[in-house]
């Protein structure tokens, strides 16, 4: 029932929603076993005290959330705040607020205080600013755009918020001569096409050695032909429209702007067969500069960039050359080259011979204009706790100073 409403609200194929919500429900059982492990620490002071380090939660905390993964987002949010003892204000995205509404409901049902869980409705400037200016809120999460986060950083320095940051990317997803070539051109699909391109770790900076470069353009322009885009209820339906007319339009100008900067191989307009809805059509540039706005810019739509390159040094130099840095993908069988291009990448999650799968157990956030924070995992609850001292004296003697 969460699918289907997540997959009307947002417009994603029915068994991507599916998937999601199945995410979602992992995400709550993780933290609700990592609710009962949050250590504190005795500290090596010396014999004359007893130093402990506990943790605590940060109090009251704003989460604000995008649209893209409307139910995975919160429960990213809700979960670990729970876990640590926080109360949250959750502000999901003004077009897709309706799976959350629908399982805050739930939270009753299952015992949590009134309270606890508190979600508000709204637009950017008109809830979630006043969320993040008021004195009582003590920490922000917000997942979203990096334009949006540097007005939530400035927002929050009046009060010295503490601020979490999940924001966007360019993610390059790399691809050596070596790569299994059918592995590789699946990756490449995948990696920007999945969730519509409606991803923030979306592989959008297709990078492929010039050795296999020309072959590779053509497999995969080949394959995304067949990429089947429908109404978000069919089972078959692999692409769904975009989220709203504003999310279509965008993309549609970095449609139009990539004709001009640089080659197309695949689609470039809305699909003749769709009069109606958001819908796009798979598109593939290729001869594309890392310097060109399709190139540097987030599109968050099923856009990709296919950039070549010539050797190791180089894959890195362009990968790297980029304000984000929130994931990478490489695909090769070499072990000694997968590690020395995983340690060279500036983003918070490097993927080798795949692209996408994310853990609840594993961390998630961005380098450089991707984000402050980490999210998921044990790191993920340590963002919503505070570390106390506690020193007890045991020396009965008065300290003696004066
Ligand atoms: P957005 O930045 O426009 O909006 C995100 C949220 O911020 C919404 O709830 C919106 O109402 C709110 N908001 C907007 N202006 C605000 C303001 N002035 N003060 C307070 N809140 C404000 O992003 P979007 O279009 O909803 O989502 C797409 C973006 O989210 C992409 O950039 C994508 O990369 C990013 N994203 C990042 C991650 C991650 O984990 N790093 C995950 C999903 C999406």
């Amino acid at each position: 029932m969460l699918a289907e409403l997540e997959a009307r609200n947002n417009g994603k194929p029915i068994v991507e929603a599916e998937y999601d919500i199945a995410d979602v429900a992992t995400c709550f059982e993780y933290y609700g076993g990592l609710a009962t492990k949050v250590m504190g620490h005795v500290n090596p002071v010396p014999d004359n005290a007893v130093s402990l380090s506990v943790k605590e939660p940060v109090g009251v905390c704003g989460q604000i959330i995008p649209w893209n993964y409307p139910l995975g987002m919160a429960a990213w949010k809700l979960a670990p705040a729970i876990a640590a003892g926080c109360t949250m204000i959750l502000k999901p995205a003004e077009q897709t607020p309706i799976t959350a509404l629908e399982v805050a409901g739930w939270f009753n049902e299952v015992g949590l205080p009134p309270g606890v869980v508190n979600i508000i409705t709204g637009f950017g400037e008109t809830c979630g600013a006043p969320l993040v200016q008021h004195p009582d809120v003590n920490k922000i999460a917000f997942t979203g755009s990096s334009a949006v986060g540097k007005i939530i950083v400035k927002q929050a320095a009046d009060t010295l918020k503490r601020v979490t940051l999940e924001l966007g990317g360019k993610s390059p997803n790399i691809f050596f001569a070596d790569a299994d070539f059918e592995n590789a051109i699946d990756g490449a699909l995948f990696g920007v096409f999945v969730n519509q391109g409606e991803v923030c770790s979306a592989g959008s900076r297709v990078l492929v050695q010039k050795s296999i470069y020309k072959k590779f353009v053509e497999a995969m322009t080949e394959k995304a032909r067949k990429v089947r885009l429908g109404p978000p209820l069919d089972r078959n339906t692999k692409m769904g429209p975009l989220v709203s007319r504003e999310q279509y339009e965008r993309v549609r100008s970095y449609q139009e702007l990539g004709k001009k900067e640089a080659k197309v191989s695949l689609g470039g307009n809305r699909p003749k067969e769709f009069a109606k809805g958001y819908y796009i059509e798979p598109t593939i540039f290729y001869d594309v500069d890392n310097s060109a706005r399709i190139a540097r810019e987030e599109i968050f739509g099923p856009v990709a960039s296919v950039i070549p390159f010539e050797d190791e040094k180089d894959a890195i130099k362009i990968a790297n050359d980029s304000p984000y840095g929130l994931a990478a993908a490489a695909w090769t069988r070499d072990i000694f080259k997968a590690f020395r291009v995983a340690k060279s990448i500036r983003a918070g999650v490097v993927w080798i011979n795949h692209m996408q799968p994310t853990y609840v157990e594993a961390p998630w956030g961005g380098y450089k204009q991707s984000g402050i924070g980490r999210e998921l995992g044990p790191w993920g609850i340590e963002e919503y706790l505070e570390t106390k001292q506690i020193h007890i004296n045991l020396n009965e003697a008065p300290i003696g100073w004066y």
